[in-house]
């Protein structure tokens, strides 16, 4: 019965919430980096769901540890803890900074995780006044309530009532504004080390070496939120380690799981005591099947070819788009690291990306923006050179289209 209902775009108009605006067409298959529609039409996915199919779609050996792992134990709750959870965080533990997991569903339940970790450390070291948390104008951390307050964007958090108070914001890259602001009430400071929805924007090294020391002064933590620039984004396993600027908390979910519903967060032994037994908590935190995926995604990324990969990757897609604009002239800089890049519309096309979106979709490649004056472009850290060429070839034609 449910397999040969018919269903459709139209039907979303009807019985989903009105929240989201989903492209036209409904996409039923995917392998590597292409997807099929219900029509049979072909795209070239440099989107990956955003920032979030690092391995592409139906990588054989996800497929082969989700079923395996589906056929073995789906969900125990956090009354038990389970092997696939365990290896997972021990790996992480051992690639990074961190020494202790908490591991969640989406980017704003770890980012929720952090900030209420960020507080109650300080509230329990320093008492109840040191509970300020200092984010960027721009940031984008998640869509809870807790994580809209701390969003730079205020039209996200518009309209549901009164923020979380005790959240404050300041320029990005800014160390003279952060300076400024922080004080001994301040628990944490958080940002992206590069910033994503706000642009594809990276903190320089010198910023977050200056975050960090600001931080050390004033005895608040430092938050990274890697949710987008994680995973073998950016060229490394984490941004983070392009600086070498560790963090006290850092946040993962989008690409950790190559599209399985999993997120972490990630801190030291000086931190971690603050959530103490029964002080916070998630049913499928932790899940086998996210966690058996996660740990895969992370033994096949976490390798020196791949994360090279990553740069060859990247390389050759910000030549193809600069080779585009010098024959187009569509944008005014080419920016990010890795393969998060952010294509930035030069004046005459401003306001003009989700435009290019669609006429991208028509001509059979997938991009995405990040606000109305940047191209996104988050494609698997395994694309092939040959479906970047392609993409680059339809991403022309759209380009073409826009300026005629
Ligand atoms: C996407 C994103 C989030 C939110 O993640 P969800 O899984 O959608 O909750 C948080 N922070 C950053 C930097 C993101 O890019």
């Amino acid at each position: 019965m449910s397999q040969s209902m018919q269903v459709s775009r139209a039907d979303f108009d009807r019985v989903m919430m009105p929240n989201y605006a989903p492209v036209d067409m409904v996409p039923v298959r995917g392998q590597g980096s292409r997807l099929w529609d219900q029509e049979g039409r072909e795209y070239i996915d440099l989107a990956g769901g955003i920032a979030v199919n690092s391995l592409g779609h139906a990588h054989p050996e996800l497929v082969e540890v989700l079923t395996r792992q589906a056929q073995q134990l789906w969900h125990v709750s956090n009354i038990m803890t389970n092997e696939p959870a365990l290896r997972l965080a021990s790996k992480l533990v051992a690639a990074t900074f961190a020494e202790r997991v908490l591991f969640v569903n989406s980017g704003a339940e770890a980012n929720e995780s952090a900030f209420k970790l960020a507080r109650r450390w300080a509230h329990d070291n320093f008492g109840p006044d040191k509970h300020e948390i200092i984010a960027c104008s721009n940031s984008f951390h998640g869509r809870t309530l807790f994580t809209v307050s701390v969003g730079g964007q205020a039209k996200y958090s518009q309209g549901f009532g009164p923020a979380i108070a005790g959240i404050s914001h300041v320029p990005y890259n800014d160390i003279a504004a952060l300076e400024a602001r922080i004080s001994e009430r301040t628990c944490a400071v958080v940002l992206e080390p590069v910033q994503g929805e706000g642009g594809v924007i990276p903190a320089t090294a010198e910023y977050l070496q200056a975050v960090r020391e600001l931080c050390d002064r004033h005895d608040a933590l430092l938050i990274f939120d890697e949710v987008q620039s994680g995973m073998g984004r950016t060229g490394k396993l984490f941004a983070y380690m392009h600086s070498g600027v560790a963090p006290d908390i850092m946040t993962s979910a989008k690409g950790i799981g190559g599209g399985f519903p999993i997120a972490a967060m990630l801190t030291t032994d000086r931190v971690a005591p603050a959530l103490s037994v029964g002080t916070h908590g998630s049913t499928y935190g932790g899940n086998p099947l996210g966690c058996a995926v996660a740990e895969r995604v992370l033994d096949i990324i976490n390798t020196p070819q791949l994360l090279d990969g990553v740069n060859e990757r990247s390389a050759q897609l910000v030549a193809g788009l600069r080779t585009l604009n010098d024959e187009l002239g569509v944008f005014s800089t080419v920016r990010g690291q890795g393969l998060l890049i952010g294509a930035v519309l030069s004046e005459r096309y401003q306001g003009k990306a989700g435009q290019i979106m669609r006429l991208a979709q028509s001509e059979g490649v997938l991009v995405l923006q990040a606000g109305p004056d940047v191209v996104r472009l988050a494609p698997s850290l395994i694309i092939p050179e040959a479906d970047i060429r392609d993409a680059l070839g339809r991403l022309r034609s759209a380009l073409l289209k826009l300026a005629e």
